[in-house]
């Protein structure tokens, strides 16, 4: 296994495995499969408007419609990840950001554009403070972070996705299709993302193949580097 810190370190890329993809799609069972492999912290990104559509619901509704408040209210907004919990103001909302009183609220928060570029920051500057990580969401390959060392997209088909979570049948493909055309930051992979639609694979068998493709990024880097220093060329 190659070592994907020491290798993503000092290059033009953002330390970042990142994973994005359709709800139901085995975004975080990659997502910690790697994490635990490669030992790296991972961030799940929708925890972020789970808890600014907390936020949303509890509070500021109104602001949705009134942009100019949105953006003075918004400053005094605090969400913090660590270790599996999530504060929102300080206060620890973990146990509530899975629950239906969200699903109305949720796809209009995702594709509120203020919203989405304070939470981007968010976003960046928990890489910062962690240091080489794997990024999961929807925009990660995209947006947040556009450089990322290794990009993944994970598809899956509706038959599929219900299956895997039959507790939201109702309602997971309208989320899908509301992120899949909103007109910011649609889910979409990254021209240079690899694509797996995991329909029919095991998490194993999905873990296995982007490893495979991981490690070869990382040796065709390696050795492009070694060739590049060989010529007496400037080092990546
Ligand atoms: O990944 P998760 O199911 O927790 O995401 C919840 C919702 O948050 C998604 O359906 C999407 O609307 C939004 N989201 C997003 N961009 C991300 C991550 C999540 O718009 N990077």
């Amino acid at each position: 296994m190659v070592d994907f810190k020491e290798a993503a370190w000092g290059r033009p890329f953002a330390p970042v495995i990142a994973v994005d993809g359709q709800a139901g799609s085995g975004k975080s069972t990659l997502s910690k499969g790697l994490s635990q492999l490669l030992g790296l912290p991972t961030l799940g990104t929708g925890l972020f408007y789970r808890a600014a559509s907390l936020w949303m619901l509890e509070n500021e509704s109104r602001l949705l419609s009134d942009s100019t408040q949105l953006t003075e209210a918004i400053s005094n907004l605090s969400i913090e990840i660590e270790e599996e919990r999530t504060f929102l103001n300080g206060v620890d909302v973990t146990g509530r950001l899975r629950s239906s009183e969200l699903q109305d609220i949720l796809p209009k928060v995702s594709a509120n554009p203020q919203i989405r570029s304070y939470l981007v920051g968010l976003q960046r500057s928990w890489v910062n403070a962690h240091g080489s990580s794997v990024v999961e969401g929807r925009d990660i390959g995209t947006v947040v972070f556009p450089t990322a060392y290794f990009k993944v997209f994970l598809r899956v088909s509706s038959e599929i996705q219900v299956l895997r979570r039959p507790e939201e049948r109702e309602t997971i493909a309208s989320r899908d299709l509301a992120d899949s055309t909103r007109a910011v930051s649609p889910s979409t992979p990254a021209p240079d993302s690899v694509v797996f639609d995991t329909s029919n694979l095991s998490a194993q068998d999905v873990l296995d193949a982007v490893v495979t493709l991981l490690n070869a990024r990382v040796e065709e880097l390696l050795s492009d580097e070694l060739g590049i220093e060989r010529k007496g060329s400037k080092r990546l």
